[in-house]
């Protein structure tokens, strides 16, 4: 394995840099093809992690079964109270975690910080699901028997999380599957595999016992395989791009898996005429440039009344302009690096189209003077209806503006995709705010702010963009299974 003479980490507490998949309580030495890590801001290695054979895999969903009938017997409030220490572990290394995050990810280190706090937040929600999972009694159909409804938990899980938001979209998953009793195993997107095995390295230490959360690395489809080839696995969830989602779901077919699919987003962001304009373009920076725009709920698509779509425009193309683009270690960077080359070049790409077809840029609109793989944060006017960019989820610092005449053109333009995540509009009118919220065919809905993410919350998509909801009292259900005892002879 590779070491590094100068350790860019330089973590306060280094234990928690690991580079080994954690299988049954154990650091497992790979058999795999290790995978290099770098640091998308510098392009600087960050060494490598060692990563599993199929049948290594395989045995990793083993020790996941067995595991599963102690942890599922365990009292709640016992599952709940390891839940609490993994959550208060986390904040108390939010620091090393969000540099962890930085360094592999890239976003500024405020918003690693804010992801690492919205992570913790989902093991101490479901800390608290936990011991609420109850079941029913049903009034009784025949004098002699009894209808009895439990929750339980339904077994080992296969969890896939994406490279955008490396933490907390493993404690949302992980957190629900450990509070209704089940076992998991998960597989982190290969960009950022070190926040997910600092966090496996937390769970050991919050006495999550052998076999109950697993981390395993290694080649993409033949894990996917795997998960839904074991016959032990009853629930994948996964987020990420809605190509993979469609390609897990077929494949969970052979099974007959739950699913849960949190998948891509196109969302709109609309300004009436009767919006607060000012509050609407802070709304629309927050909600297009955070993780440089490569976010699931980033909008892609403004839409401002032809009223107000002139000074809309030239404010947000003014505060994007002014966005300190830069390395996220940099305390003053608010927009840092895409991920890699190909993300850098498909936003290359999509400016290049929608500019040949006669859109207009308002803001940036290429690669950022200080190179790699910095993009200017871009705002488009005018984008014909036939640019790449009205389909494809942007996934980067890139946004359009276009006028509408009235609400039901707004609805219709808004709801013309064939993703359903996120939405988000501004307005003062009560009744508007009602029908407009009722009208948008997505799964969340923003009216007057620009995030729609909380542990509190059902977060997920219609359409292409899911299936479930992750999060708030429904999080766990994705989890639990009902079973119905029928009892005679009373
Ligand atoms: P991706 O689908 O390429 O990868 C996501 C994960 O799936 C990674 O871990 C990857 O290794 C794995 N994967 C890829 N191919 C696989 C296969 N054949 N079998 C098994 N696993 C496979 O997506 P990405 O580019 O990493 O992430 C960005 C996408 O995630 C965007 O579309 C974004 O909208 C979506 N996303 C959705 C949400 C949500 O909650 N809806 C949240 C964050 C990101």
């Amino acid at each position: 394995m590779t070491t590094i003479a100068n350790d860019p980490f330089a973590l306060q507490d280094p234990a928690l840099l690991r580079r080994q998949p954690y299988v049954d309580g154990r650091w497992r030495s790979g058999d795999g093809a290790p995978i290099a890590v770098a640091n998308p801001a510098t392009g600087a290695s960050l060494g490598e992690v060692e990563t599993l054979s199929p049948a290594a895999v395989i045995e990793t969903i083993d020790a996941a079964e067995r595991a599963l009938p102690a942890w599922k017997a365990l009292p709640a409030r016992e599952r709940a109270n390891r839940l609490e220490r993994w959550h208060d572990l986390i904040l108390q290394h939010a620091d090393d975690l969000a540099r962890i995050m930085t360094l592999e990810q890239g976003k500024p280190l405020a918003e690693a910080r804010g992801e690492i706090a919205y992570g913790a937040s989902f093991a101490k929600w479901f800390a608290g699901e936990a011991v609420r999972a109850y079941g029913e009694i049903v009034p009784t159909p025949a004098r002699d028997r009894r209808v009895l409804v439990l929750r339980e938990a339904v077994g080992v899980c296969a969890a896939i999380t994406p490279w955008n938001f490396p933490s907390a979209m493993i404690v949302r998953k992980t957190a629900p599957a450990l509070a209704a009793g089940c076992t998991i195993v998960l597989k982190p997107a290969e960009t950022t595999p070190f926040s997910a095995l600092a966090l496996a390295e937390l769970a050991q230490r919050a006495a999550i016992p052998a076999g109950v959360f697993n981390v395993v690395l290694g080649d993409p489809p033949a894990i996917g395989k795997a998960f839904a080839a074991h016959p032990a696995v009853r629930k994948l969830s996964f987020t990420g791009s809605t190509r993979t989602g469609r390609l897990l779901l077929a494949q969970a077919a052979e099974q007959v898996q739950k699913v849960t699919l949190e998948l891509g987003g196109n969302a709109p962001f609309i300004v009436f005429d009767d919006a607060d304009v000012d509050a609407a373009v802070e709304g629309a920076i927050a909600a297009k440039f955070r993780n440089a725009g490569q976010v699931c709920v980033a909008v892609n698509r403004i839409f401002a009344h032809e009223s107000v779509a002139a000074r809309f425009t030239e404010r947000l193309a003014a505060r994007a302009a002014a966005l300190k683009v830069g390395n996220g270690l940099d305390p003053d960077t608010q927009v840092g690096p895409l991920i890699n080359r190909a993300a850098l070049d498909r936003v290359a790409g999509l400016v290049d189209d929608v500019k040949t077809r006669g859109g207009k840029i308002v803001a940036g609109g290429k690669p950022h003077k200080l190179g790699g793989l910095f993009f200017e944060p871009t705002v488009v006017a005018g984008a014909p209806t036939d640019a790449c960019i009205w389909r494809e989820e942007i996934f980067g610092p890139l946004v359009t503006v276009t006028p509408f005449r009235d609400e039901t053109e707004a609805l219709r333009l808004a709801n013309a995709t064939e993703y359903g995540l996120a939405s988000y509009f501004y307005t003062r009118d009560l009744g508007r705010a009602f029908r407009v919220a009722e009208g948008l065919q997505f799964g969340m809905v923003g009216v007057n702010v620009p995030f729609v993410s909380s542990e509190c919350a059902p977060f997920g998509g219609v359409k292409a963009s899911g299936i479930g909801r992750e999060g708030s009292r429904h999080g766990i259900e994705d989890y639990l299974e009902i079973k119905t005892v029928w009892v005679g002879g009373i």
